[in-house]
């Protein structure tokens, strides 16, 4: 090799066989060092030391074939501009077929030749005709190149590992990649890990670890190795998690060390409470109370998450934490991820604290410039005590005279970095973050391991559960009579559509066609009204109000009231084309309903044919109310990645670890991670790490500020 050695910061684009057009390629996953490569893992292995023979393949079975190309071609179908590329193969034993569908690019590019050696993976599966032939669609293949002698190639008589492909770069180019790079960088290289964690953890060496992790020993047993769960991965796992954890312990030290206010709890601020609480708080929402009390009443800086499913009543408790914090002379900024929830905040907030001598106000883009410029200045001279409102809030020109206590709202709604946004705007004000859990508890270590916890684990008493029912297209009359008899006893409902564009792709029956429909027909005796998105903002504070006031029974609506919109007298909700939802999103906007005495109803209305999973989230639904176990299934049945969406829940992109599959892992890591940052072994090892994670976070997790 010339040139100097390779190194773990050596830019990939200098490695022999890599060259600017693949670095950049590369680049579009993040893999721009020799290190970034290292941690490209593969997605699966395949044992390549035992194939099974054509004739012994079994219908059902997932599997890797090794044969020998003897056709191939695209065949035309009978449904016009449907294409199969057929191909037949052969290992001596037997023959298979494997098919895709409109792969017009095998074709193109020529991909299969006879006489060709292809490892072939997939499931296998009787033909359509019946005739007991075997085939596989669309599987997953590797051309062995012609020269290759078996015995010594990567591919062969070993487990082979499987990467993704990026962009032209196929999991065979990949993998010699990963291997030369190994070769290359040879064993000594610097681990990240405090060398007494990995002690106490038995953990393998990185090194050591990083190979075994591409190319499994020959004696791994096959099953560990498929889990992430040899040494060596779960190692790799574990150092991921780990840097993480000690990130966001590391934040939460640096918080708690700044100086707080200490709010005074007096006899004052009880006595307001006591005045203005409508109802009796449950147990549990005495409970949480306590613990913001203390937080806000210690010199500590408060950083708490309030979970508690949808309609366990989040609201209120904000609220006495606010009255603590006025009375103390501080100011309050409660901030909520929509105009409707932030208006009908207001609108509760404005109304309980009536009695009090606090001046509560709404912030929100939708209002008049010069109201908006009067809000400003009196925010800033402390005339308003109390400010609730969307993301205005956390613009540049929003000052506070004396923030004391910073609320969020529906967090998910939010990124992490919108909360900082916020917090800054005071010298150190306590901060309550509230969320309606749809996160599953283990995952919420990881997205608010910098906070400490509080659950309201109760709903408030005589709450019925709610009756959830699935309804299939041919019985939507009878569901229509049920609203109406629900309504005509004095009940409101609210009907709810996916989306209200016409003529996109989906066949939707748009909310507003639809609410024509329900005003001036199924439903002509009641008032309906419709709210929607894009409606103009008074617009949609003006339907609000009126269903709120029952002047407006049946309320016709897009997903806008999914979040926190709060009218106890409604009790019935007919969600249409509900497959199409997502499981968490069903459970938000069902939290809409069961908020009063009467009893609930939740009509899901869906079409048949739906996919597998659609039919999952709809029995899910009907089987139970709990939010917890409910994103536990949503989480399940959609995978982390997709879960989480993208960067705006502030979740790190894990590059090994899992979060589905790898929870244990994580707690493990996550206990390691505190005792090492609250009582470092040594200053020296302590000293490493951070200045490790200070150069490694940004750059891997886009997380910034970590001590
Ligand atoms: P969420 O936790 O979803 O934000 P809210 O704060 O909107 O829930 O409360 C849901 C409803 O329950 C509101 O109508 C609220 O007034 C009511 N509520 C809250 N706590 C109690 C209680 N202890 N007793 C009776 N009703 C309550
Ligand atoms: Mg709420």
């Amino acid at each position: 090799m010339t040139g100097p050695a390779i190194q773990l910061n050596s830019e990939v684009k200098y490695l022999k066989g890599v060259g600017p057009a693949r670095a950049e390629v590369l680049a579009s996953r993040g893999i721009r060092t020799v290190e970034d490569l290292l941690y490209y893992t593969p997605f699966r292995y395949e044992d390549r030391t035992r194939l099974t023979r054509i004739r012994e393949l079994l219908p059902g079975q997932t599997t890797t074939v090794f044969a020998k190309v003897l056709t191939s071609g695209l065949t035309r179908t009978r449904k016009r501009g449907t294409y199969i590329y057929d191909l037949a193969c052969t290992d001596s034993t037997g023959m298979l077929r494997c098919k895709w569908f409109n792969a017009i690019y095998l074709e193109k590019n020529k991909v299969f030749r006879s006489g060709q050696q292809v490892f072939f993976y997939g499931k296998v599966e009787q033909d359509q005709y019946g005739t007991g032939n075997l085939q596989i669609i669309q599987p997953q293949f590797e051309i062995l190149p012609e020269r290759e002698e078996a015995g010594q190639s990567l591919e062969l008589n070993r487990v082979v590992p499987i990467y993704e492909g990026i962009g032209g770069l196929t999991t065979r180019v990949l993998r010699r990649l990963v291997w030369t790079v190994l070769s290359a960088v040879g064993d000594a290289m610097a681990d990240p890990l405090p060398g007494s964690v990995r002690t106490r953890n038995s953990l393998l060496a990185r090194a050591l670890a990083i190979r075994e992790t591409h190319f499994p020993h020959a004696r791994s047993p096959l099953e560990q190795v498929a889990n992430c769960r040899t040494p060596a991965q779960v190692r790799m796992i574990f150092e991921e998690f780990f840097g993480v954890e000690a990130g966001l312990a590391l934040r939460k030290r640096k918080a708690k060390s700044a100086t707080g206010i200490e709010f005074e709890g007096n006899e004052s601020v009880r006595q307001m409470i006591k005045q203005i609480l409508p109802f009796h708080p449950t147990a549990a929402q005495k409970r949480v109370l306590k613990e913001i009390a203390e937080d806000m009443c210690s010199s500590e800086p408060m950083n708490r998450l309030l979970q508690g499913d949808v309609g366990s009543g989040k609201t209120i408790v904000a609220v006495q934490a606010a009255i603590l914090a006025m009375q103390n002379g501080y100011q309050v900024a409660l901030m909520a991820p929509t105009e409707i929830l932030a208006t009908q905040h207001y609108l509760y907030i404005k109304n309980l604290l009536a009695p009090l001598p606090f001046r509560v106000e709404l912030l929100i883009s939708a209002r008049k410039s010069a109201e908006k410029a009067l809000l400003k200045r009196q925010l800033a001279n402390g005339e308003i005590q109390l400010i609730v409102g969307t993301h205005a809030l956390i613009e540049g020109d929003v000052v506070f005279a004396k923030l004391g206590l910073v609320v969020i709202d529906e967090q998910h709604r939010f990124g992490v970095m919108q909360r900082f946004k916020l917090i800054r705007k005071g010298p150190t004000p306590d901060v309550l973050v509230m969320t309606a859990t749809p996160i599953p508890r283990t995952l919420a270590l990881t997205l608010y391991g910098d906070l400490d916890f509080s659950v309201i684990d109760e709903l408030p008493p005589d709450r019925t559960p709610i009756d959830t029912r699935l309804v299939a297209e041919w019985e939507r009359d009878r569901a229509f009579e049920f609203v109406r008899r629900k309504v005509q006893s004095g009940g409101q409902a609210y009907v709810v559509y996916p989306a209200i564009e016409e003529g996109g792709k989906l066949d939707l029956k748009p909310a507003v066609r639809m609410y024509e429909h329900l005003a001036n027909n199924v439903f002509r005796e009641f008032r309906v009204g419709l709210l929607h998105g894009r409606l103009p903002s008074e617009e949609k504070e003006g339907v609000m109000q009126r269903f709120k006031r029952n002047e407006v029974q049946i309320l016709v609506s897009t997903t806008v009231v999914e979040v926190g919109v709060d009218v106890p007298n409604a009790s019935v909700m007919l969600i249409e084309h509900a497959d199409r939802f997502g499981l968490s999103q069903l459970h938000q906007l069902r939290g809409r309903i069961g908020r009063g005495r009467a009893k609930s109803y939740c009509l899901l209305l869906a079409e048949e044919p739906y996919s597998e999973i659609a039919a999952e989230r709809l029995r899910t639904m009907t089987e139970t109310n709990d939010g917890f176990k409910i994103s536990e299934i949503d989480l399940k049945l959609r995978g982390p990645g997709e879960f989480f969406g993208t960067r705006q829940w502030g979740i790190p992109a894990f590059r090994i670890a899992n979060l589905l599959r790898d929870q244990e892992i994580l707690e493990w890591a996550k206990r390691e991670a505190s005792a090492f940052v609250e009582a470092p072994p040594s200053r020296e090892e302590f000293d490493a790490y951070v200045a490790y994670l200070r150069k490694e976070w940004p750059r891997r997790y886009g997380l910034a500020g970590v001590a």
